[in-house]
Order: structure tokens, then sequence, then C-alpha cells
């Protein structure tokens, strides 16, 4: 049995936007209680379209955004309680990775500065050592000491993001947030990076919660997928169930707009009426029942709890109470 490395529950992100003296401040309800947990070394992946709290919710987890409410438990501790001190010395074992590295590797600094930073910021190792670990770090993400004095402009977007990974990596972290990681890459690069990824989680025994809004991606490389709409939680299961027996109606339709792999395969596509609806004023009841093609009176009235499936699928919809 694998242990659980991060329990989540009923976190909330809740922004207030300031609307000016006229108006009372709105809340937008970005992550709206939230529960899961994911397991030492597994690939945990999150989806969802745009806007439901994806990236929120990686940044929460961190406390780069203080949560609302809830509870974050990393290695048994709720970390939501520790001091700003405690917390940073923490992030040694919690790194992120983010979907644009040109904006998230300072353009002034050589890579040989940015990678250094870390190791010196945790007060890890001598100078010399740490040098060698920056060469190390380069060469297993597939770059080498020849580029160490150049600056992240040199470089194609594959390779930045390879140099995110490895800023992230250095620390040897124990889990790693990547929060689409691949989505501004070229498609003949994105499956380079992922490979790197899978490989870096091989040796050094990492634990990712890998953010998309791509079930494609996902599919390859998760052991288990949450679904999120409208800043909850409406699915979560084993990858194969998931994609062979999608429950949640959002989860079907988001998988019918998936290409399929086999053409002899015969697949009704779902099409979603509507947009996602605004998270500073998200529909009654369920959130989705607005857009849901099997809608039920009770949907708009009462909020479906999750229920538990086969084992290990939950799903949060009034069809399976
Ligand atoms: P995703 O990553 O799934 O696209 P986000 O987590 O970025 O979604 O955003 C979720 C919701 O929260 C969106 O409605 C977004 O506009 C809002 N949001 C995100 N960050 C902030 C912020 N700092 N202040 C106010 N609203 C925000
Ligand atoms: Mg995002």
């Amino acid at each position: 049995m694998s242990e659980v490395i991060l329990k989540v529950k009923d976190l909330k992100q809740h922004y207030k936007i300031d609307q000016g003296w006229l108006k009372q401040d709105s809340v937008v309800k970005a992550v709206d209680g939230i529960d899961f947990q994911v397991m030492k070394g597994e690939t945990f992946s999150i989806v969802g379209e745009s806007g439901c709290g994806k990236s929120t919710t990686g940044r929460t987890i961190l406390r780069l955004n203080e949560p609302t409410s809830g509870e974050i438990i990393f290695e048994g501790q709720d970390i939501t309680k520790l001091s700003y001190e405690e917390m940073r010395r923490l992030r040694r074992k919690m790194q992120m990775i983010f979907q644009d590295p040109y904006a998230s590797l300072n353009p002034k600094k050589t890579i040989r500065q940015i990678l250094l930073e870390p190791l010196r910021v945790h007060n890890l190792f001598t100078p010399k050592e740490r040098l060698e670990k920056v060469i190390e770090i380069l060469e297993i993400v597939g770059l080498s000491e020849y580029h160490i004095d150049r600056y992240p402009h040199e470089f194609s977007g594959g390779q930045r993001q390879r140099i995110g990974i490895a800023k992230a990596a250095i620390l040897n972290p124990e889990l790693i947030i990547a929060d689409e990681p691949v989505s501004a890459l070229d498609v003949s690069i994105q499956s380079q990076v992922i490979n790197l990824l899978l490989k870096l989680q091989k040796e050094l025994a990492l634990t990712y919660i890998f953010i998309s809004h791509d079930l494609g991606v996902v599919r390859h490389i998760s052991d288990r997928v949450a679904v999120m709409y409208l800043g909850s939680i409406v699915e979560v299961s084993k990858t194969e169930d998931l994609y062979d027996n999608p429950l949640h109606p959002y989860t079907q339709a988001l998988l019918s707009a998936v290409p399929i792999d086999h053409p002899d395969e015969v697949k009704e596509r779902v099409i979603l009426k509507g947009d996602v609806p605004n998270a500073v004023n998200p529909p009654m009841g369920c959130t989705f029942h607005p857009r849901c093609p099997v809608a039920m009176d009770i949907c708009s009235k009462v909020q479906p709890i999750p229920t538990v499936h086969d084992g290990n699928h939950s799903v949060s919809c009034h069809l399976y109470n």
C-alpha cells in the first residue's frame, strides 16, 4: 500500500474583487470547497476548462495564495498553520512548474544564476557542490554545462521549459505541481517534455500534481484524474476508469470532444450549451445544471455530494444518488 503524501480538505479560495466605491465588493469563488488526496509517487491530474480553478488550486496548495479556508495536509502536517518562515523552508519539498517558463525565469539572469539561487536560498551544500549540482541537473534535463552562462531568451520554448523543470527539481522535492507545463509548446516538443517529466519522476521518486485542460495529454501520464468544474471537483477516478466509463455528464462531454485513438470507434459528440458561468455568481444546486444535457428538477436546487462507485470512482451528480 502506498502512503498519502497530500490531503486537501474543503479547500476554498475566494477572491474579493473591489468594484469601486459605488458597488459592493464581489467575491470570485475560484475554488469552492474541494477534497482530494494524492499518494506518494503517483501522478494526480486535475483537468477542466479554462477558468474552472485549476491554477488557483495549485497555487493555493503551495500557499502562493493564502487559502480562504480548509486544510492542506502535507506529509501529515496541516501546512495552512505554518508560519511564513516554516512555509518558506517547506517549499524545498513542494515545487511548481509553470506553463510559461519565460515568465517564470528571470530574463536578466544566466542559467547558472537561476539554478544556483534555490540552493543558496535554502542554504544547501558548499559553493563547489552547488555548481556540481547545477551541472548534474542540466545534464539530467537534456542540456549541458555548455549552456550554463546563457540567458533564458537564448533558448527555445522547449529548452526553457527544461530549465524551469531543472529549477524545480534541483532541490530534490517530494511534490511537484506542474501547471499546464506543455500547453505553450509545439505538439512535437510536448511529448519530449512529458517524457522528461516521467523520467525525472522515476529517478527522483517524485509525486506530481499535473494540471491541464488537455485530456489527451493527461490520459498518458496520470494514475488518477480529478475533473474540475467551476471551483468544484465533480469526478475523481483511476485514469482508465475515467476514460472508459466517465460518470459525470460534464466529464462525458469533455471526453466526447477529445480526438479518438481508433478511427473505427464510433463516438457521439456531446455539445455543451453556453459558456462556463461566472464564478462570481455560480448557479444554485449543481453548478453544471444550466449546461447539463440530462439535468433534472433537483439539479437546480440541491448541490450534489460525492458518491463512490466500483471502489474508487467518485462522482458528484444526482444521477447516481
Ligand atoms: P484555470 O487555471 O482553471 O484556468 P484559474 O484558477 O486561473 O482557472 O481561475 C479560476 C477563476 O478565478 C477564474 O474565474 C479567474 O478569473 C479567477 N481568478 C484567478 N486568479 C484571480 C485573482 N488573483 N483575483 C481574482 N480572480 C481570480
Ligand atoms: Mg490555469
